[in-house]
């Protein structure tokens, strides 16, 4: 299994969630074993020795790759979610999307200084939704945060919003 294997189990759905947009639709390549094997092998070979404490998965594609590549570097897991999900004491950041806004949540007590945060969500697009998951974990002062997708779309330059000291990476690229 090769990682271009992997990418030719990505299905393009058109026009969805709008007209105009090509959707990246990771659910065939997830319900295949040996690319879900794959998967968890290589995204987890990236990080396994960064001394990663915990690996924060964006709501809800982000639950799905992030709590495996957690399990495999032995780091914990953090969900990050829409708004009024978690029940106690959380910190809130808004952002921008192309129409509207949008919010996400992390426990007040989720990280802390000691920590070595590993970002994920499945596709990176414009950066939006990073950008803001970034900022909420820069809030409890981490060691070190490192990003990471199954997926970028290269195109639309998602990564150049981020600081160049944050390393950015992605399994798959279009
Ligand atoms: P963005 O904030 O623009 O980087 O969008 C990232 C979020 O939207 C991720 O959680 C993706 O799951 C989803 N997303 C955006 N564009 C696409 C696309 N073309 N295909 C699949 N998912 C997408």
């Amino acid at each position: 299994m090769s990682l271009e294997n992997i990418k030719s189990k990505v299905r393009d759905v058109y026009d969805f969630p709008q007209k105009g947009i090509v959707f990246k639709d990771l659910t065939t390549v997830f319900k295949d074993k040996e690319c879900l094997h794959e998967l968890s092998q290589d995204l987890s070979a990236m990080y396994v020795d960064k001394g990663i404490t915990k690996v924060v998965g964006i709501e809800s594609r982000g639950f799905i790759m992030g709590p495996i590549i957690a399990n495999n570097i032995g780091a914990g897991f953090v969900p990050m979610r829409k708004p009024g999900k978690l029940p106690a004491e959380t910190w809130v950041e808004s952002y921008e999307k192309e129409y509207g806004v949008d919010t996400i949540e992390i426990h007040k007590d989720a990280l802390d200084e000691n920590d070595v945060v590993l970002l994920h969500d499945d596709l990176l697009a414009t950066g939006g939704t990073m950008l803001a998951a970034y900022k909420l974990v820069k809030r409890f002062n981490p060691k070190k945060v490192y990003v990471n997708f199954v997926v970028e779309l290269e195109f639309l330059k998602g990564r150049n919003l981020f600081p160049e000291e944050v390393e950015v990476e992605a399994l798959i690229k279009y």
